[in-house]
């Protein structure tokens, strides 16, 4: 029998109003792993009065207070990291999950450090009157993410949004609820007072909306597809309340020919691959000097046709995302592209019972077409060349489409580097495979979203900047 679970609701396991429950899968088996509540708005509102109720008093402590809390709930986390990985990887597939549950604590560590530097300005307006600004909280927060990093995806929402004072009302993917569940009795079990972190399981157009339309709410953080995100938009401007939207994306890598082809091969290989393709900051496309394109098409080739499905790659999450991904294998031929490597689903032996696929490379990929533009989420790299040293034609067809999420780019030329970073559109540039961690604020330019996470930036997201200005007669 599967693993029953409920909703994490004022600091308590709490059964779902209207009694239903959702199976969740796995998508390597085939088998049901869990059952979780399928939430519906009273559910919600439960969750939404409870965060509202706790939420003064949350804000009400000190940032070092707060802090401690966070702090507290980073080293549980890390303590628990096999049981959370355990959870992530009987709902996900994941083959090895540890470090993202690892990276998912680094939230907790790092807000719990920098929200007590969190400070405002003081304003210079002549004699008489000082201003100041305070950064305040929302109230509540309601964060919605998807499947492909759950803990670390609401984590990177929810640990910057209780610092700084907020309670948050937290929905995860219906397909894998279970370690966000964990989380939230790990929170209570670190201090965390009972409703300033609640989870509340269920569908999108159940769930998630409820919590989208609830009055209590007055902060919405989305990650997940830009379909998704625009039903997302639309509700919360009905109720103008602000939204931080972390969308797709379709990331180019562009390489040059004078640099480290093994490194940028590599990178690119790792990139497209990992989670199997499933990650928002994939770098799916690559974007090549001509004269460099078939060694780093050959040396990307090498690495991923060592990949094994089932042991080094895992599998798709759900049947319509192995569905679109052999669909857009057929869409590749049709387009004309040249297959180099992969292109096949898995299906044999204990594969068969997944959804597993092979990655999959494709060159002579026109920029217009379908595989060149359109995020396909699964292991698949298109391929495009520029001619030599046409540094134009690279960040042309790097930008040339709707998204703008991330971009590497590969030379040992510095200022050629500076100049093609300057004008990527993209939230986050790596140059020569450059760190972006936990410090780094992230998020899309154009379709790719609206707002930062990460960083002291996502303080400034779930806090509104009021001014005071006192008048120096009393
Ligand atoms: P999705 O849009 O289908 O679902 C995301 C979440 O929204 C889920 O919790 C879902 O239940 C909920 N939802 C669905 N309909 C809703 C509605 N009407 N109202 C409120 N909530 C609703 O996305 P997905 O398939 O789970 O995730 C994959 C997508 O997420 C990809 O496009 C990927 O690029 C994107 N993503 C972006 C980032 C980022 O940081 N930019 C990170 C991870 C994933």
């Amino acid at each position: 029998m599967p693993d029953r679970h409920d909703h994490w609701i004022a600091g308590k396991s709490t059964a779902p109003v209207a009694g239903d429950y959702l199976p969740s899968t796995s998508p390597t088996t085939g088998e049901i792993v869990a059952e979780v509540p399928r939430g519906t708005a009273p559910d919600v509102d439960a969750a939404a009065r409870s965060a509202r109720d706790s939420q003064r008093a949350w804000a009400a402590r000190t940032p070092a207070e707060r802090a401690g809390v966070l702090l507290a709930i980073a080293a549980s986390m890390r303590a628990a990291v096999t049981e959370l990985a355990d959870l992530e990887a009987a709902e996900t597939g994941k083959i090895a999950p540890r470090y993202e549950i690892e990276a998912a604590a680094e939230y907790f560590s790092y807000y719990g450090a920098v929200v007590r530097a969190l400070a405002g300005e003081s304003l210079d307006l002549g004699p008489g009157s000082v201003a100041f600004t305070r950064r305040q909280p929302y109230g509540v927060v309601g964060v919605i993410t998807p499947w492909n990093g759950p803990l670390n995806q609401a984590c990177r929402d929810v640990a910057p949004a209780l610092a700084v004072g907020n309670a948050v009302v937290l929905k995860p993917s219906e397909f894998t609820s279970t370690s966000s569940l964990a989380l939230g009795r790990l929170a209570s079990e670190c201090g965390l007072p009972e409703g300033v972190l609640n989870v509340v399981t269920g569908l999108g157009p159940e769930a998630g909306a409820a919590l989208v339309d609830h009055e209590d709410v007055r902060k919405i953080a989305f990650t997940g597809s830009v379909a998704t995100g625009r039903a997302v938009a639309a509700a919360a401007a009905r109720r103008i309340v602000p939204v931080t939207l972390e969308l797709g994306g379709k990331s180019p890598s562009v390489v040059f020919a004078d640099a480290d082809l093994d490194r940028a091969a590599r990178a690119v290989a790792q990139s497209f691959t990992a989670n199997t393709g499933q990650v928002c900051a994939a770098n799916t496309r690559l974007i090549v000097e001509r004269s460099a394109h078939d060694e780093v098409v050959r040396r990307v080739a090498e690495i991923v046709r060592g990949l094994e499905p089932g042991t080094r790659l895992g599998p798709l999450i759900t049947e319509p995302q192995f569905a679109k991904v052999k669909e857009y294998f057929g869409i590749a031929e049709a387009e004309g592209a040249t297959l180099v490597t992969g292109g096949q689903v898995r299906a044999d032996g204990d594969l068969a019972r997944g959804y597993f696929v092979e990655p999959t490379v494709y060159t002579d990929v026109r920029p217009e077409t379908r595989i060149a533009q359109e995020e396909i989420f699964g292991p698949v790299l298109s391929v495009l060349a520029f001619d030599d040293g046409d540094e134009e034609a690279a960040v042309a067809l790097a930008n040339g489409v709707e998204f703008g999420l991330v971009a590497s780019v590969w030379t040992r030329d510095g200022g050629r580097a500076l100049r093609v970073a300057e004008r990527l559109e993209a939230g986050q540039v790596a140059v020569n495979g450059g760190a972006l961690g936990v410090e780094t604020p992230f998020g899309g330019f154009k379709q790719s979203g609206i707002g930062r996470v990460k960083g002291v930036e996502a303080l400034h997201t779930y806090t509104q900047l009021k001014t005071i200005s006192i008048g120096t007669t009393f």
